[in-house]
């Protein structure tokens, strides 16, 4: 048995956002150092569930430490990270003093947190539907033949329904980022992490992609997407988070973010990309 809702419950673009005020991702102080460079110096952050947090910022402002921070690819130097979901919140404390995290724990956090790429990292010997299947067996051990009804479902809600049987090689660089989108929706988690999902693509094959997160945070699905496309933030979030040199400078709204950014690097930002 799984607790696994099928797409079908939800439609994409019909379903209203959830206005619940409720916290899922908790992020206090976060530090991360790479030697001598402070990658990330004191970023606190909190992100309500449903909502759409798009992290703009320079070239090596922090934007990938601090997603592959939450998704612990990169162990934090202090802080703490909380995620709160589904009836099951834990916090994860950082520091000299803080003991090492298990692995259990860092299954765990995993087992909430999805993350997306900018270079997709499908198993290249595995067809589009066992990319996805694969998750829900071995990690959230759905049975087999349920794990490819929800894959099939999963894979048409990307677009993909008539590509299930082909091999990541086949399929271009967008169907490929779509794959990995539905194989990050297949674990169901409570957040979702997008590193530049479009960063690596040809400029023809953005628009597919950004569509399919437009419909996946029109689901509902709480999303921190890094990313330098600024017609999607502006559209799609519903606050941006601007970094610069591993800090957060500016918190606000999409619509104050564009309009009437507050920060001196923020508008000289916004003056280079717009
Ligand atoms: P962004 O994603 O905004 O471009 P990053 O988080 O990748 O920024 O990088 C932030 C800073 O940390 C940069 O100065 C970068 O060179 C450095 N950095 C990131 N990852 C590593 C690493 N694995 N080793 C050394 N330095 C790193
Ligand atoms: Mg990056």
């Amino acid at each position: 048995a799984t607790d696994f809702a099928p797409a079908t419950d939800a439609p994409a673009l019909l379903a209203e956002k959830p206005d619940s005020g409720r916290r899922v991702l908790d992020i206090v102080g976060l530090e991360k150092r790479f030697g001598t460079v402070n990658a990330l110096s004191g970023v606190s952050l909190t992100v309500q569930e449903g909502e759409v947090v798009c992290v703009l910022g320079p070239s090596g402002s922090g934007k990938s430490t601090l997603l592959r921070c939450i998704n612990m690819l990169e162990r934090p130097d202090a802080g703490q990270i909380g995620i709160h979901s589904r009836g099951a919140g834990f916090d994860l404390a950082f520091g000299p003093a803080a003991p090492a995290v298990s692995g259990r724990e860092l299954a765990r956090l995993r087992s909430h947190v999805g993350m997306v790429f900018q270079h997709f990292n499908l198993w290249p010997h595995k067809l589009a539907i066992e990319n996805v299947t694969e998750g829900l067996i071995r990690v959230r051990h759905v049975a087999g033949r349920e794990a490819g009804l929800l894959a099939a479902e999963l894979l048409a809600r990307v677009g993909l329904g008539a590509k299930m049987m082909t091999f990541p090689n086949h399929l271009s660089g967008g169907q490929r980022q779509r794959v990995a989108i539905a194989r990050a929706l297949a674990m169901r988690p409570d957040v979702m992490l997008f590193d530049e999902p479009t960063s690596a693509l040809d400029p023809e094959l953005v628009g597919e992609v950004l569509q399919v997160l437009e419909d996946v945070a029109a689901s509902g699905m709480t999303m921190l997407v890094a990313t330098h496309e600024m017609g999607f933030a502006r559209r799609v979030a519903d606050r941006i988070v601007f970094m610069d040199g591993g800090q957060i400078v500016e918190i606000a709204s999409a619509a104050d973010f564009f309009e009437r950014p507050q920060h001196e690097r923020s508008i000289r930002f916004l003056e280079a990309v717009l």
